[in-house]
């Protein structure tokens, strides 16, 4: 009998030790008035974070809230919906952006009702093409965080420059670079600009997506726009523009670097070990994502540099 009950308490034990690492511990910010961030860890997936590595926010409107980007799975969803019900109580979510088809952002739609979800129908075709072969990816990087996560795309395709929402002005500018389209998002009332992917601060960007020359043109877009405060996808907030003009020059020396490794003949090997600038060593994970950005690009950059010749 005790060694029933002994073996009873551990498994009960186990079961607590497990459900508490399976646990995001969202917490909330308010950077603005109404406005809150969920700021993602600067850090690459694991199991230990659970994907929560991305910045999520959300905006009291008159009527209602407003989420910009909704976490990479159905886990995170939960927790930011819980998170939103308790700091802004009683209020319903009238809209979720989804700024890109990049599987941390979208991934916890399934929480939402899908006639509030919108992206430009761009985003939402990527998300239809790609979302399973993402979501397949995060279940096996991230394991058991991942489980009851589906693949919902947003219900609402948006072409505007602007929607009013719950009583609240949003413009919208439509992008690309970082994906074949990234949507900016502007709360004409704070003066807040949700920069999704176009933008990290002192953490490596991404670039499986990426167009180099596109994505510079977006963040001159972006620069030009009248502001009071960034907040990039991932990575520290930004009053001053730092983070464009990082972004900027990271994306710069990867293509010039690249490039030059490719017509110096070096294989991906090589140019997977050049040294970063030191100027670049304050963003987080630089060289795991230098090297997955060799993974994405080196080949196209080959062929631009290396044209192949026709032999007859
Ligand atoms: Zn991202």
């Amino acid at each position: 009998m005790l060694s029933l009950m002994a073996g009873g308490a551990a498994c009960a034990c186990c079961g607590l030790v497990h459900a508490k690492k399976l646990a995001y511990d969202l917490t909330v910010r308010e950077i603005a008035s109404g406005t809150w961030l969920v700021e993602g860890r600067s850090e690459y997936f694991s199991l230990e974070n659970g994907g929560n590595i991305v910045n999520i926010a959300f905006i009291e409107v008159p009527d209602g809230v407003v989420v910009i980007d909704s976490g990479p799975s159905r886990r995170y969803g939960e927790a930011l919906q819980a998170l939103i019900e308790s700091t802004v109580p009683g209020k319903p979510v009238l809209r979720v952006y989804n700024t890109h088809h990049h599987p941390d952002h979208f991934l916890g739609n399934q929480v939402f009702d899908p006639g509030v979800i919108a992206a430009p129908q761009q985003v939402i075709d990527n998300i239809i093409a790609e979302g399973d072969a993402f979501a397949d990816n995060m279940y096996r990087l991230l394991g058991d965080w991942m489980r009851g996560t589906a693949v919902m795309a947003p219900a609402v395709a948006i072409d505007t420059d602007f929607e009013d929402v719950g009583g609240r002005r949003f413009s919208l500018y439509h992008l690309s670079g970082h994906t074949s389209a990234d949507l900016v998002i502007r709360d004409d009332e704070t003066g807040v600009v949700f920069t999704g992917d176009l933008a990290f601060l002192h953490r490596a960007p991404t670039t499986p997506h990426a167009d180099i020359t596109t994505w510079q043109e977006s963040l001159g877009s972006i620069a030009s726009i009248d502001r009071d405060l960034l907040v990039p996808g991932h990575g520290a907030l930004d009053s001053s523009g730092e983070s464009i003009e990082q972004t900027r020059d990271y994306i710069h020396w990867l293509e010039a670097s690249l490039t030059d490794a490719t017509s110096l003949g070096l294989t991906m090997n090589e140019a997977m070990v050049l040294p970063i600038p030191k100027r670049f060593a304050s963003m987080s994970v630089v060289e795991t994502e230098y090297q997955r950005s060799v993974v994405h690009l080196y080949l196209q950059l080959e062929d631009s540099v290396m044209p192949l010749i026709e032999l007859k």
